[in-house]
């Protein structure tokens, strides 16, 4: 139930105003109260008005907008474009007012990103947009003269593609005294070069890095992925996710026997340095022939690992034996997902009655067994052929290993095959981006197979 308070904080948001006029009369302590008002019934002026005029040292938005007493409903998951908007340039309004200011944090971290916005507008601004907007504030006030005392620390979860590279880069490294401090806790990149990363990670300051992804179209080799661990180092880090290809070698690499891989081993040592990861994503990596050091990997990161992802990986039936060596000390692991590895029925059973031994799983994503497709099927699958499996197999497949949980006494660990994947804000989001980027891929190719048929001729 909404308080008598929270009521009366409507009823003053909703003659904007008003509200504007009377926000230097309103007790400091009731500012967090107007500002949820606000967000909620979606007046960006005052919303807008209320960040610059903001009393207090911190403003922390997913706390503002959290259940609380006076208004339990949790507004966390609407990252609103109208209301985001008009906080992040209050906050520049409030950087350029004279005068002394409180504010030190403004953190706008916290913001679910859902497929559905149940605010008025109904637009989104995802963490793409919200990073292109807060880079340009940063950016337009590195052009003003900084008369502020201290900076303000803004804490944002940064999400970087080639598209907003150059203004996340200014608004990270400012040629003078800047009145706002870009903190990152978490950074995604996409459709960025192995130098733009690094560029880009070097000024976000690893040091304090809780969450790396590095998807898609970050064209990143084994040597990339070992300079990044060993010379830039992530002491914080609790999430890595590494794009398509990682563990590939690099394209001037002589092969080396199984096992003796140095770049690998360097990964291995680097990975198991980090105390505090628990989450480790690694998909579609063809892992063919470097099983063990993976294992070794895991042994090294066992301790702590909670979320694994295998997925695409070329896990055969000859690898389940070592897979289950590396899994049985992961005594943390909560999730495992190996979806789009060509595995049989029969190594799944296999695989399924050694996961019942980690006490702490409750979630695996496996694949639809290689035995459900017409023979000779190749891996990894496009979208088209990952679709045509008989469906009556799979589902007794599927009774037969609930069928190992249940033996096990494992009612709690839930066994899905999710064919598609789930929404995913971020992609959705930079949908267009990537497809010109696949667009250009496509055309390099084109062009290198007309010029290779004119020398042809
Ligand atoms: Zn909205």
């Amino acid at each position: 139930m909404r308080s008598l308070r929270f009521i009366s904080a409507e009823a003053l948001v909703s003659h904007p105003q008003l509200a504007q006029e009377n926000l230097d009369h309103i007790a400091y302590n009731l500012y967090p109260l107007v500002f949820k008002a606000s967000y909620l019934l979606e007046q960006a002026e005052v919303t807008r008005a209320v960040l610059s005029h903001w009393p207090l040292e911190e403003f922390r938005l997913a706390a503002l907008l959290g259940p609380n007493t006076d208004h339990p409903e949790d507004l966390r998951d609407r990252a609103c474009k109208t209301c985001l908007e008009a906080c992040m340039q209050g906050l520049a309004d409030h950087v350029l007012q004279r005068g002394s200011h409180r504010l030190r944090v403004a953190d706008f971290t916290g913001i679910q990103d859902v497929q559905v916005q149940q605010c008025p507008c109904g637009r989104a601004l995802g963490r793409w947009g919200r990073t292109k907007v807060l880079a340009r504030i940063c950016c337009q006030l590195q052009a003003q003269p900084c008369t502020a005392r201290h900076p303000i620390e803004v804490f944002t979860d940064l999400f970087v593609t080639e598209g907003n590279f150059d203004m996340v880069v200014q608004a990270l490294k400012p040629t003078g005294p800047a009145p706002l401090q870009v903190c990152c806790p978490s950074l995604r990149a996409d459709s960025l070069s192995p130098g733009q990363l690094l560029q880009v990670l070097g000024l976000a300051g690893p040091s304090k890095l809780r969450k790396l992804e590095v998807v898609h179209n970050v064209r990143l080799h084994v040597g990339h992925v070992q300079q990044l661990l060993a010379q830039v180092g992530f002491p914080q880090l609790t999430s890595l996710t590494l794009p398509t290809k990682a563990f590939d070698a690099p394209p001037t690499c002589a092969p080396t026997p199984e096992g003796e891989d140095p770049l690998l081993n360097s990964i291995a040592w680097e990975l198991s340095q980090m105390k505090k990861l628990t989450e480790l994503s690694v998909a579609f990596s063809t892992l063919t022939g470097k099983i063990q050091t993976l294992l070794r990997l895991l042994s090294q990161a066992a301790q702590t690992l909670r979320v694994l992802t295998l997925e695409e990986c070329n896990i055969t039936d000859n690898h389940v034996g070592m897979m289950i060596l590396g899994l049985s000390p992961c005594s943390q692991l909560q999730e495992f997902k190996f979806l789009g590895n060509p595995l049989s029925a029969s190594a799944l059973q296999r695989l399924f009655a050694a996961l019942c031994e980690l006490p702490r799983l409750r979630h695996i994503e496996f694949p639809v067994p290689k035995d459900c497709y017409p023979e000779g099927t190749a891996y990894p699958q496009d979208e088209m052929s990952v679709s045509k499996f008989d469906q009556q197999k799979y589902d007794m497949i599927a009774e037969d290993l609930r069928a190992v949980l249940l033996r096990a006494s494992r009612e709690d660990i839930q066994a899905s095959t999710p064919l598609f994947g789930s929404f995913d804000p971020d992609i959705h989001e930079t949908s267009n981006e990537l497809g010109t980027f696949l667009l250009q891929a496509f055309k390099t190719a084109l062009e290198n197979f007309s010029r290779a048929l004119e020398e042809m001729e």
